[in-house]
């Protein structure tokens, strides 16, 4: 993509990007500015972004509300120009501080982000080089790494050498673009067959993630749910009925999770996968949050029968130490996806007529950013092994949690956790007192628990998917449940 001499700011000449390439017949000028002013502007930027990559602790920091932020901050976009130093204040003494920081070790809700400091760093790399990684033509290097990425993925998934996908921004379009993916597969079939059928269901259960049901109604498909066992799961025999009682020739797909976010609980996919052989039905997981799990022997067991996934989905922004925003998705056989998400028009068809691997064909989007470098790189510098480890000692904290809150009279575990998340009650709580304690700790900079509903009850939920996050933090956050005596 680039052309030219390195940047200096006058017209390219005799300078060749390397040596011994010689003198270039052809040249671009490149103009600038004022490079004097650019080199002081991104010498700023990369110094806030050294300091905050090696901030440690990191702050927890806490939200503001708009009329604040007028106050404080007020206009920001004028015809002049605010300049990069008063730019900068701005962002590091007032709008950063206006935000959480996800990787703060206290920051339990949801699921945070924890990024190592190699893949948060590399994302700055991946931001200065301007890769367009839709297309091998443009994106050969960066997409060749994105691919070992998505290589180590779908071997802890287990799934065939024919395997391969794309990264995407997250979750919810990793999932809808693996059911576009298998509506289009369903429908080619039944066109194909001449049946006359044109499925639109999808079976998953109430667990499954709120993006299941938001992007079927983007692709105006039922969702049918699926009842949980005593463990919250689906299970083989209880798809089967649902599957039986509605026809399977009206399904698409089965969603099953791999690590629900609100529990973590992992369906019985060896049992959903079987049905879904039986029945011709896509078997789709969505491990966005849990799949990180697929990496911990410890809990590895649990996703026997993810083998048979025809596609699969991980957030490596939520449980494998990338930075916001990053889902890998992967399919069985990536051809399927691609005859549904290929898009055709004539200043395309010199990247859809060649056999490269385009990642834009696989997914939902044309214009993309190289979003798996940032794990990538990390992975690649610190090894697999590392990872292992991490995640594994994600899982311990999380055990010696629930071990924490099982021997506290004054709070009761809610489930076994299987993953990272651990829910519990704390007795004697109202809504109103779960999120007054909620509000203290952030007021004080200690922690951020959001409170969780299930079943029409207000629970607490910890979410542990930050190394940084320790033993002595969790109890530390638990001892401030304890009764006042
Ligand atoms: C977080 C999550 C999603 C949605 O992912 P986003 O990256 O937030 O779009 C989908 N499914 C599950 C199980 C999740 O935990």
């Amino acid at each position: 993509m680039r052309v030219g001499a390195p940047y200096d700011g006058r017209p390219a000449t005799t300078t060749p990007r390397t040596a011994g390439t010689g003198v270039r017949p052809y040249h671009l000028p490149v103009h600038s500015f004022d490079k004097d002013a650019d080199a002081a502007a991104v010498d700023a930027v990369l110094d806030y972004a050294r300091e905050r990559l090696l901030m440690d602790p990191v702050p927890l920091d806490r939200s503001r509300s708009e009329s604040e932020l007028v106050e404080m901050v007020g206009q920001t976009i004028t015809a002049e120009g605010l300049g990069h130093d008063r730019t900068m204040e701005l962002f590091v003494d007032t709008l950063a501080q206006a935000c959480l920081s996800t990787d703060h070790p206290g920051y339990l809700s949801f699921i945070p982000c924890a990024p190592t400091r190699e893949a948060a760093a590399f994302d700055v790399v991946v931001g200065a080089s301007s890769i367009y990684g839709g297309s091998w033509l443009e994106g050969a290097g960066a997409v060749y790494a994105e691919n070992q990425t998505l290589r180590w993925v779908a071997d802890l998934a287990g799934m065939p050498q024919s395997a391969g996908g794309v990264f995407v921004p997250g979750g919810t379009v990793g999932n809808l673009s693996a059911l576009v993916a298998a509506r289009h597969t369903a429908r080619a079939r039944a066109l194909a067959s001449g049946s006359g059928d044109r499925p639109y269901r999808i079976a998953a259960t109430d667990n499954a993630h709120s993006s299941v049901v938001s992007m079927a109604a983007v692709m105006d498909a039922e969702v049918v749910g699926v009842p949980v066992d005593d463990l919250l799961r689906m299970t083989g025999p209880a798809l089967r009925r649902v599957v039986e009682e509605h026809g399977p020739e009206t399904f698409f797909a089965v969603v099953a999770t791999s690590g629900t976010t609100n529990f973590g609980v992992v369906d019985d996919l060896a049992g959903v996968a079987e049905v879904c052989r039986e029945f011709g039905i896509w078997f789709h997981v969505d491990g966005a949050y849990g799949g990180a799990g697929l990496a911990a022997p410890s809990v590895r067991p649990l996703f026997d029968g993810i083998e048979h996934a025809d596609s699969f989905i991980v957030d490596p922004h939520k449980w494998l130490f990338a930075p916001f925003d990053c889902c890998a998705l992967l399919y069985r056989e990536p051809e399927l996806a691609r005859a549904a998400h290929t898009q055709h028009a004539g200043y395309l068809d010199v990247l859809t007529a060649s056999p490269e691997w385009n990642p834009t064909d696989y997914s939902i989007g044309l214009t993309r950013r190289v979003r798996g470098l940032p794990l990538w790189f990390s992975l690649a510098v610190h090894g697999t092994d590392a990872y292992v480890e991490a995640i594994e000692s994600t899982l311990a904290v999380t055990r010696h949690a629930a071990a924490e809150i099982e021997r506290r009279p004054y709070l009761e575990l809610v489930r076994d956790p299987d993953l990272s998340v651990v829910v519990f009650r704390r007795h004697g709580w109202s809504p109103a007192d779960y999120q007054a304690w909620t509000d203290r700790m952030l007021e004080d900079d200690f922690a951020f628990v959001v409170p969780t509903t299930f079943r029409g009850e207000v629970l607490t939920r910890f979410a542990v998917v930050n190394p940084m996050t320790t033993k002595e933090h969790v109890s530390a956050i638990l001892d401030t449940m304890a009764p006042l005596s």
